[in-house]
């Protein structure tokens, strides 16, 4: 079973609030008639029998996330999770550890999100990935599209071990991405480039183009377990033009988990 969900939550973001808002935003794109519900590759995942909306999370607090978690992520499901921001991932990788075990994370972001705390919070957005890493929650993390590295969040990845195909690289290094575990996917939509998705809290230029992040995912053939979008903001869209791309990813993924 693929349930999305939504994760209302924005109050772990360092800049701007707004995340909170885009699971609504997704959505309304995602049933507007403006597109159709096939992917690329044929499939109608959101029709599909096995796939329903469960709706959003009761989130007020951060610590919310992961007890509403717990009531939706049982043996068998599978979570396709709207954000909110990025610091919803680490509850849900935490979740996802118990009940589905050793499994990697392919991670597109234009930032590591690896700091040990940042503002002194060590559960900002700017942070889940040093959480997960540190507990041992994934067997491992690709992170790609990053661009925003500095000699703190390099000293983690080394530390942790986390394998990274920044821009720098992408062309030369991302048809060599391989999975041999089950896999999720988390989303930052700045991984891609603010041309293509403006509407995010955090415009940091020189990204990916939406065609490539489609060309990740159809290129990747481990079995997806999981999947979040994460990040968008409606309050910097132009023309909604991010949250059709977001749609879009949704669609796309939701295709690889029914
Ligand atoms: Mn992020
Ligand atoms: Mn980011």
């Amino acid at each position: 079973m693929v349930k999305l969900i939504g994760i209302p939550f924005d109050k772990k973001s360092s800049f701007l609030q707004g995340p909170a808002l885009a699971p609504a935003r997704i959505r309304q794109v995602l049933h507007d008639g403006g597109s159709n519900y096939w992917t690329e590759k044929l499939q109608n995942p959101i029709e599909h029998k096995d796939f329903s909306d469960a709706g959003d999370l009761n989130v007020d607090v951060y610590e919310d996330i992961e007890k509403e978690l717990k009531k939706v992520l049982l043996p068998g499901v599978k979570l396709l999770s709207l954000g909110g921001d990025h610091s919803v991932t680490y509850p849900l990788i935490k979740a996802y550890k118990e009940v589905y075990g050793a499994f990697d994370i392919l991670h597109i972001d234009a930032h590591g999100d690896l700091y040990d705390a940042f503002d002194g919070d060590p559960h900002s957005h700017a942070c889940p990935f040093a959480r997960i890493m540190e507990e041992g929650l994934a067997a491992r993390l690709v992170q790609v599209g990053v661009r925003t590295l500095n000699p703190h969040q390099l000293a983690q990845a080394r530390h942790f071990g986390v394998e990274q195909i920044t821009m720098l690289d992408f062309e030369e290094k991302w048809r060599s991405l391989k999975f041999n575990r089950p896999l999720y996917i988390s989303m930052d939509l700045d991984g891609l480039d603010p041309a293509f998705a403006p509407g995010v809290s955090h415009h940091e230029p020189g990204g990916l183009s939406t065609r490539q992040v489609l060309d990740i995912f159809h290129h990747v053939d481990a079995a997806l377990i999981g999947a979040d979008i994460v990040e968008y903001n409606p309050h910097r869209d132009v023309s909604g033009m991010t949250a059709a791309v977001a749609a879009k990813l949704l669609k796309e993924l939701a295709g690889k988990m029914v």
